[in-house]
């Protein structure tokens, strides 16, 4: 039994949450880092590869990492890996019906930058159900899972934590987002995550923590069982 009906601001991430974690798309995205990183820092591949997965359990992103320690500029990084082929990514169009139907606001907080949420999700055909979105640009660079974003995304939407609902693929994300007021829901899928570092991995179906209400491998079912 959910204890929902008070919630009226849904607050969706982006990659391996509005689309299934299961599907080879966002290693396109991950490799990419890993050029970049390579290219950037004049790494070997397997070096290259070691530092963008430091950066991203230690920072947050790797993105974070480069810009802190490295002092990069983030525009060209952010062009460069959200420049990926989509057509391994369909529309889902039971996913679709079931965001429409929910009562309230709905909205999308990513990582990623601005333009690649508006990107993926007209393509996966869920862009015009949104009230609005947030990138990593609209947030500082300061990515999720410190705190300074999340408040900065809820002041300028004028959200009320304690009426809001979190979606994540990412565990660690959802801590704060608890800490805050929000109901939260971990997004797992069956993709085998090991080679990840433990802190930032996607949830797999163990994943489990006590600032987690309700964990799912089937979005759209549970969007609309979800009173
Ligand atoms: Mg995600």
């Amino acid at each position: 039994m959910k204890k929902l009906s008070h919630i009226q601001n849904w607050i969706f991430d982006l990659d391996n949450t509005l689309y299934r974690g299961d599907v080879d798309f966002f290693g396109q995205i991950d490799r990419k880092m890993t050029d970049f990183v390579s290219r950037y820092l004049q790494l070997q591949p397997v070096k290259a590869r070691a530092v963008q997965k430091e950066y991203l359990a230690e920072y947050g992103t790797t993105l974070s990492g480069l810009m802190a320690v490295h002092g990069m500029d983030p525009a060209e990084f952010l062009d460069y890996v959200h420049d990926v082929d989509l057509s391994a990514l369909a529309p889902n169009p039971a996913l679709r019906a079931a965001i429409k139907a929910l009562p309230g606001r709905k909205f999308i907080f990513t990582n990623g930058s601005r333009a690649h949420a508006k990107n993926i999700a007209s393509h996966i055909n869920l862009w015009d159900l949104f009230n609005g979105s947030f990138g990593v640009d609209d947030v500082d660079y300061i990515p999720k899972p410190q705190r300074s974003p999340y408040v900065k995304f809820c002041d300028s939407f004028d959200i009320n934590p304690q009426t809001a609902v979190m979606f994540e693929d990412s565990l660690r994300n959802l801590k704060v987002p608890k800490e805050m007021g929000m109901a939260t829901v971990l997004v797992t899928s069956g993709e085998d995550w090991s080679h990840e570092p433990e802190a930032a991995r996607p949830a797999g179906t163990s994943t489990k923590a006590d600032w987690v209400d309700y964990i799912t491998d089937d979005l759209p079912s549970w969007l609309v069982d979800y009173k």
